[in-house]
């Protein structure tokens, strides 16, 4: 429990110890159902919006609560109408937040640390050391946050958004009517979620509330560079979707585009993949990013099914986005499309992602904040 003297970031508590922190306070249980639905269903901005409340209640949260939402340091919108948000956080370090429309889903892709520890070379923010863990309520609060612009920007508000699709989020319909929605979070932004473990589990845990932001464990994706020993764990904490970034099926190559490998190698991570609990009718997602002459071979792919074998799996194919400075260039598109047969006609369900953003630096691995 925070003590009296640290404000409470009401953000990043769960139903229960919302309950238990106004209990503290001496207030009657119903304040905790009216304060919840304030925060994650009316997405107040800050106390003093939350008019059903009592004037003392009011003052009293003002006292002894930290501001619900982090700093705007810069809003674009890219031409295809992907949404990028630098948050600059209480201690002003900044993270990056990403929103991707699409016709039937809005995919919000949250960043979970400052920075990264792992230097994957064709990342961006692999290129930042890592600063620090992001906290629960800071990772609950991008989604308060892009969710609380969006449902403005539906209602016709300007957004202070720079770029190619207009001031307004949602490509610059001023006054559409139709409000962009967060339907699915990915946990695929700057950092590596597994090794903020605590904080992201309980963070998920506050998202999926059904009584507040309820996001499904089918619509949340935890992304990971592959920490063997908490992907069964975290599999089991909260059942949403995971996402693994391969990349490669040999170590030698894995070693260095992915360098946690050379803690938890392939052999290593398959096992943990075999160890998970998985739902009925889930598949693993596999991320690999298609770089030319480095990985992207007709034998890779046919090495990549094989690996693959025997686990419900999807794969995204990822053509490279460069970034200043990258040491490696995009697969040519016809051996991306020649590598995605291979895995066809090995009977892989095989997306190759559709670049977006990547105009505003928003695109997959092109994540930097300083
Ligand atoms: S790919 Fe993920 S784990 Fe690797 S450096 Fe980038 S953010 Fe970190």
């Amino acid at each position: 429990m925070t003590t009296e003297t640290s404000p409470v970031r009401l953000t990043g508590l769960t139903r229960e110890e919302l309950d238990l922190q106004l209990a503290a306070w001496g207030q009657k249980p119903f304040r905790g159902k009216q304060l919840w639905s304030w925060l994650h269903v009316k997405l107040a901005t800050e106390v003093a919006g939350m008019t059903d409340l009592s004037k003392e209640f009011r003052e009293l949260l003002g006292q002894r609560t930290a501001p619900l939402r982090p700093g705007v340091g810069r809003h674009q919108v890219a031409r295809d109408g992907t949404e990028k948000w630098l948050l600059v956080l209480a201690d002003g370090e900044t993270v990056e937040t990403v929103f991707i429309p699409d016709e039937e889903r809005g995919t919000l892709c949250i960043s979970s640390q400052v920075g990264c520890a792992l230097s994957c070379p064709f990342c961006r923010t692999g290129t930042m050391p890592l600063v620090r863990n992001l906290t629960a309520a800071e990772m609950v609060e991008q989604v308060l946050h892009v969710r609380t612009v969006l449902s403005r920007a539906g209602q016709g508000e300007e957004t202070g958004a720079e770029g190619g699709a207009g001031k307004t989020a949602g490509g610059g319909k001023a006054s559409s009517g139709e409000e962009k929605r967060i339907t699915n979070v990915v946990l695929m932004g700057m950092g590596e979620p597994l090794y903020n473990y605590e904080a992201t589990v309980k963070a998920v845990r506050i998202l999926m509330d059904r009584n507040g932001l309820a996001i499904g464990t089918r619509k949340i994706t935890l992304s990971t560079s592959g920490v063997a020993p908490r992907i069964p764990q975290v599999m089991r904490d909260l059942g949403v979707n995971l996402a693994v970034s391969l990349h490669a099926v040999r170590d030698e190559v894995r070693d260095v585009l992915v360098p946690i490998n050379r803690k938890f190698n392939l052999a290593a991570l398959r096992q943990a993949i075999m160890d998970s609990p998985l739902k009925s009718g889930r598949r693993i997602t596999w991320e690999y990013v298609l770089l030319d002459g480095i990985n992207d071979s007709l034998e890779a792919a046919a090495e990549l099914a094989a690996f693959v074998r025997g686990i419900p799996s999807k794969m995204n194919l990822i053509p490279f986005n460069p970034w200043e400075g990258s040491p490696y260039l995009p697969s040519p598109r016809e051996q991306v499309v020649r590598f995605q047969e291979v895995l066809h006609h090995a009977g892989l369900v095989t997306v190759i992602r559709e670049s977006r953003g990547a105009d505003i630096s928003a695109a997959c691995g092109q994540l930097k904040s300083f």
